[in-house]
């Protein structure tokens, strides 16, 4: 079993460091909220005063920081790259820039340290349930270290490319996922506008053609979905800001390669717009709010 140093314990690194002490390591975990340590000191894991003393004696380093930002913060302004012991694999699991992350991957090696950006699809529900996607870049053998561990939080794990390429492909996918919600939703409004049950019409196209991962599984419409942050008020989930970060990340790499992305650069003109009215905060599933006329 590892000693494994988890930084960053939001909606979803908390679930997923759950899962590793479950399955057995032993975790020190940090973060900036000292309500996101207690739950998992609560489950066994030790509390660091600082992400420096977290790395102290850790064959492996974890993070799930909400933005690059963050990221190149601990690890390049605060130097954490520098407090960590030789040897150690690190592992990136936030959503971040391509660019920041092939920086922070090349500062490692300078350092001698092997690294992998692994960001995650699957939600807070793939987080607990342990059954997320990790979409990896960096050296194989790098991957080949990391595959046990991440083995203990994810079903699906896939070598995307050379560093900074995980964060390509997870870009790619939150596109098509925030087109994807802003359309099911949209369609939804439709059609309680039009007299008809959200929960009839959601049963309709989850086995229709318009199916997609939000009728499966995270219906944006409150009452529809027990478990949906929908049903909740819009609580926990995938915050409309981080939604509006990874448009953002997406638009920056369709200038970069000079890809047209209409629908992307839609999207994220509507969470925008609902991030703006007040709504950053709430899940992303929320942006069926601005079809509120529809609704009332
Ligand atoms: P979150 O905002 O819930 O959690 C981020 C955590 O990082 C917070 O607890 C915060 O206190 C902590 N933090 C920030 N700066 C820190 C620092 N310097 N040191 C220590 N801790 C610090 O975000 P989340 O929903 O858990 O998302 C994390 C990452 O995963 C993001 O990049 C997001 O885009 C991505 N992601 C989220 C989901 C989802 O469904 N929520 C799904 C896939 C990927």
């Amino acid at each position: 079993m590892s000693s494994i140093a988890f930084i960053g314990l939001g909606n979803m690194g908390a679930p997923m460091a759950l899962n590793l002490v479950k399955a057995g390591h032993a975790l020190t975990v940090f973060d900036l909220s000292p309500n996101a340590v207690r739950q998992l000191t609560d489950a066994g894991a030790r509390a660091a005063g600082s992400a420096a003393d977290a790395v102290k004696g850790a064959d492996i380093v974890i993070t799930m920081l909400p933005a690059s930002k963050h990221v190149e913060g601990v690890y390049l302004e605060q130097d954490l790259l520098g407090q960590i012991g030789a040897g150690t694999l690190v592992i990136d699991c936030s959503t971040i820039a391509p660019d920041s992350a092939r920086k922070v991957a090349q500062a490692a090696q300078a350092r001698g340290l092997e690294m992998i950006d692994a960001p995650v699809s699957g939600g807070t529900g793939g987080a607990a349930a342990g059954t997320l996607t990790f979409i990896v870049g960096g050296p194989q053998a790098a991957l080949e270290r990391a595959r046990p561990v991440l083995e203990k939080m994810g079903k699906n794990i896939f070598h995307a490319g050379d560093a900074g390429a995980g964060q390509v492909a997870k870009i790619c996918n939150n596109m098509l996922l925030g087109i994807l919600m802003a359309g099911t939703a949209e369609a939804l409004a439709l059609g309680v506008a039009n007299g008809l049950d959200p929960k009839v019409l959601s049963d309709i196209v989850a086995k229709s053609s318009g199916r997609n991962w939000a009728t499966e599984l995270y219906n944006p419409w409150p009452g529809v979905m027990e478990h949906a942050p929908a049903s909740k008020g819009y609580a926990g989930g995938f915050g409309v800001d981080l939604m509006l970060k990874d448009l953002g990340l997406a638009a920056e790499s369709a200038l970069s390669s000079r890809s047209a992305i209409p629908l992307g650069e839609l999207a994220r003109n509507l969470y925008s717009l609902h991030s703006n009215g007040g709504s950053g905060g709430l899940d992303f599933s929320s942006i069926v709010n601005l079809y509120a006329s529809e609704r009332d």
